[in-house]
């Protein structure tokens, strides 16, 4: 390994340092529902993009129609699995 001559000075060192800061984050407005958007994402919030839908989210009525439904269709389900899913499910609806 090659080892340097000279130690190098401070003023060297900042001047490195100087181009490491962090830039922020650029965010635009949803065309449609106004939210803060990455450039060339997908609105998480209306699942729009380009003024129009590009990906279905589902809204807390589907959600709570789903989790009604689910119960009814795995029957002899064990208790383990269930949490799990009850888990998930507030998860996604914390977002
Ligand atoms: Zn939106």
């Amino acid at each position: 390994m090659s080892v340097p001559k000279k130690k190098k000075p401070l003023a060297k060192t900042k001047m490195g340092r100087s181009h490491q800061a962090l830039s922020r984050i650029k965010l635009n407005k949803c065309k449609k529902c106004g939210k803060p958007v990455l450039p060339h994402h997908v609105c998480l919030n209306c699942g729009t993009y380009n003024d129009r839908e590009a990906i279905k989210i589902k809204t807390k009525l589907e959600k709570e129609k789903k989790k009604k439904e689910k119960p009814g269709e795995a029957g002899s389900g064990s208790a383990g699995k269930d949490k799990k899913q009850e888990k998930e499910s507030n998860k996604e609806i914390e977002k």
